[in-house]
């Protein structure tokens, strides 16, 4: 039994998915004629109350594309310093752009409106323009923090006063909303844009969302185009994400079950320092003094447990649909009784 903590992208559709897939009615989506794609759109829009949705293939060109929607050349993007749309998609907020990045440095990515406001310039022609706030909900690197709407709101009302557009890199918001207990119906009047993927805690094998006003959803559909993401009988995908709507935000409270059962045996054992305060589905831990993450994964690996160094100090396991009650009593087994020796 392999037991695969790497990511909650390594998710297999099961049969009932593979089958909606099979079933899809299709068209070409590029001519605007595919009927899935059309109702995965308008059923995302729907529930976080936006106006309009746009299909891609990935999540980073959700975010890519309101980047490009909401900043113009030499202007700035405001986010926190771990922001997935910085750190993790290849520079592209300067190739896609031609935007800086002014970086934060929040409590595991949490931004505040103290910490936002004395980085947005004033208009002055040495200064690039601050257009752009990016939240992340939940954060990667935060060890799977969320916001509350409580949190959100006044964020808000400082882009709002200010002038600057809000976008959400929604990459796991249906793990915030399970863990807030909130709704994703009250998210639409924060955020000029979200990005939500299925193919993450959802488990649909391909697929973003991009959420926005018509006007917004209009002209990314141009950028769509421009990056190559314009999709033919995208509707075969769309139906996976229909059915992970469907089928699988239930599900993601069993995962952070999971996940706090992983970290609370992490926080018992003697070559774990600490563990980041489990809220989600991503637990994140830094090694006790001596001990080596790669060497750690190694040894994880060979009881067959996957899972990821992600820093010099720093271990992330990640639950998701695959991953079985039985598979998390397994791993508990092995990481009570790992044997690590520390060496310098
Ligand atoms: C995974 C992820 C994305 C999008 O990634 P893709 O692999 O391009 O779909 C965006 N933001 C966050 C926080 C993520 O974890």
């Amino acid at each position: 039994m392999k037991i695969d903590l790497r990511s909650d992208t390594v998710t297999r559709p099961d049969q009932g998915m593979l089958d909606a897939m099979m079933s899809a009615k299709v068209g070409d989506d590029v001519f605007g004629e595919d009927e899935t794609v059309k109702q995965l759109e308008h059923k995302l829009a729907a529930m976080f109350h936006m106006e309009a949705g746009l299909f891609c293939p990935s999540g980073t060109m959700t975010n890519q594309i309101a980047i490009k929607c909401f900043t113009s050349p030499m202007d700035e993007v405001i986010c926190d310093q771990t922001a997935h749309v910085y750190r993790y998609e290849r520079g592209g907020i300067a190739y896609h752009s031609m935007a800086s990045v002014r970086l934060l440095n929040a409590e595991r990515g949490i931004l505040t409106p103290e910490l936002i406001e004395p980085e947005i310039n004033e208009e002055n022609i040495h200064y690039p323009h601050s257009s752009l706030v990016v939240l992340e909900n939940t954060v990667n690197k935060g060890g799977g923090a969320c916001y509350r709407l409580a949190q959100i709101e006044p964020i808000h009302t400082l882009c709002n006063i200010k002038g600057l557009k809000l976008h959400l890199d929604g990459a796991r918001i249906f793990n915030a909303l399970t863990a807030t207990g909130e709704q994703a119906s009250a998210y639409g009047r924060y955020f000029d844009g979200i990005s939500v993927c299925l193919s993450k805690g959802l488990g649909a094998p391909v697929g973003s969302v991009l959420l926005g006003s018509k006007e917004t959803i209009k002209k990314a559909t141009g950028i769509r185009k421009a990056f190559g993401g314009g999709m033919r009988q995208a509707g075969f995908l769309a139906a996976a994400g229909i059915y992970a709507l469907d089928h699988n935000i239930t599900k993601l409270a069993a995962d952070h079950r999971h996940a706090r059962a992983l970290g609370d045996a992490l926080s018992g054992v003697n070559y774990v320092a600490s563990v980041l305060p489990v809220e989600t589905n991503i637990v994140v831990f830094e090694v006790a003094e001596g001990v080596k993450p790669a060497h750690l994964v190694q040894l994880f690996a060979e009881k067959g447990i996957a899972c990821n160094a992600t820093g010099p100090k720093t271990v992330r396991m990640v639950t998701h649909l695959n991953i079985s009650s039985e598979m998390i009593d397994r791993a508990i087994e092995n990481i009570i009784h790992l044997q690590v020796s520390a060496h310098k």
